[in-house]
């Protein structure tokens, strides 16, 4: 195992009806409060009434909605702009990872005046910057991990990059993570929920082996519970306890715990948020895509713990070792497949002519050159993956 420091000071608040309760987690003294969501699911669901109805105590609350699935750098500016205007010492963000990563990006380019906020996520000063405007959530989409972590994804419309950043000022400070909002996701939202967490684990456990026996088993814990309750769950989201599982198998696979001591990949999501920025497939997907394509390449990186995972998730034992890691990653496909997500770009747009040089070429000129846990996946992989993915 290598070393590693954990700290993660999100309080996170847990289960049924606790919606109720989200004013009393805000500062006291926090007085103009910036309620930040997105299209307006929350005005159907209910969510954004019990919100206000908890807020109603001696707070200014000031909306700001409009934050789209992969949240515009150009939209937030515009919270910004606001923020600053009413002079917000507390911002709530209510939604999914798009309106909790728009939050985090807000929260950092309030205060920052030294140049462009976009110099944050281009030039890597996530680390760095000194302030940051708290902010707490409340998740109504189980799925990124967001409402657990420092990490944020943002998309700059201009120039179509999706690019990531974050910092230890970037934990909410309280998550309310309420299972009943699950009954209210779309089939699509779901199963994207599920794809996107299950990667997370892959992405942190799909490696090499690490002597983690306890991390290897946290992360199987939480593919097995994500595979032995997603067919549940799709066909019954309005059951809590199924619904509450669910959202703690998200949150624990992307809250920073499973990645202690082991080595970790995350080529999937850099090579997939690019798929996302050319041509809006939703996160998750692009991850389907992806990911079983990259084992595919980097398959003598990964064959140790592709035989233990299938053994361990899948119960595969049958034939060699080479044979069981090539049948786990088909069994991995499969899993896609039956919620209905696809794993092709073909699926999505055949407008794909260049996007194995797109992405090789915004790759070089960001000199990722050697992406994965070994730092192994050249341009030419890259190449390799994206052109089998098609
Ligand atoms: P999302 O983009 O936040 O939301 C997708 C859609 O679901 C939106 O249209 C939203 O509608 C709707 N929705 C949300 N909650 C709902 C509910 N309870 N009922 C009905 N509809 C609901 O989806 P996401 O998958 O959570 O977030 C994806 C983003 O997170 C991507 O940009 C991805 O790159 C990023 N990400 C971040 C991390 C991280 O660690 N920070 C990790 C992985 C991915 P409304 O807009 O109307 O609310
Ligand atoms: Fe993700």
């Amino acid at each position: 195992m290598k070393n590693f420091e954990l700290w993660n000071p999100t309080r996170l608040v847990f289960g049924e009806n606790r919606i109720e309760e989200v004013n009393k987690h805000i500062p006291a003294d926090a007085k103009n409060i910036l309620l930040v969501y997105g299209g307006g699911s929350i005005k159907k669901n209910g969510i954004y009434d019990d919100v206000k109805k908890s807020l109603l105590v001696d707070r200014n609350v000031v909306d700001f909605s409009g934050i789209e699935p992969n949240p515009r750098y150009e939209t937030i500016m515009k919270a910004r702009e606001l923020a600053i205007k009413e002079n917000i010492d507390f911002i709530l963000a209510v939604g999914g990872g798009s309106v909790i990563d728009a939050t985090k990006f807000l929260c950092v380019a309030i205060p920052f005046t030294e140049s462009d906020p976009w110099d944050i996520i281009k030039k890597g000063l996530g680390k760095k910057v000194k302030e940051a405007v708290p902010f707490g959530t409340v998740l109504t989409l189980p799925a990124t991990g967001s409402e657990m972590n420092s990490g944020s994804v943002v998309t700059r419309e201009e120039t179509k990059e999706k690019l990531p950043f974050g910092g230890p000022l970037c934990f909410p400070k309280f998550s309310v993570l309420d299972p009943r909002v699950v009954a209210s996701l779309p089939e699509r939202q779901l199963v994207n929920g599920i794809t996107d967490a299950f990667t997370h684990v892959l992405e942190q456990y799909l490696t090499y082996p690490a002597q983690a026996p306890l991390q290897d088993r946290f992360a199987e814990g939480i593919l097995q519970t994500l595979v032995e309750i997603a067919p549940q769950v799709i066909a019954n989201p309005g059951d809590s306890t199924l619904a509450g599982n669910f959202m703690w198998c998200c949150t624990m696979a992307l809250n920073g715990l499973i990645q202690q001591g082991v080595p970790t990949d995350w080529a999937t999501h850099m090579i997939g948020h690019e798929l996302t920025a050319l041509y809006e497939i939703d996160h998750a997907r692009t991850l389907a895509i992806i990911g079983p394509n990259l084992y595919r390449v980097m398959f003598n990186n990964k064959k140790d713990k592709l035989v233990q995972y299938g053994e361990r998730v899948w119960s595969i034992t049958e034939g060699s070792e080479e044979d069981r890691a090539q049948a786990t990653i088909e069994r991995t496909v499969e899993f896609f497949h039956s919620m209905g997500i696809k794993t092709r770009i073909s699926d999505y747009t055949e407008d794909h002519a260049e996007v194995v040089k797109t992405i090789t070429s915004r790759f070089e000129e960001r000199k990722w050159v050697g992406l994965g846990e070994r730092g192994d996946i050249t341009l030419e992989k890259v190449q390799e993956i994206v052109e089998m993915s098609i």
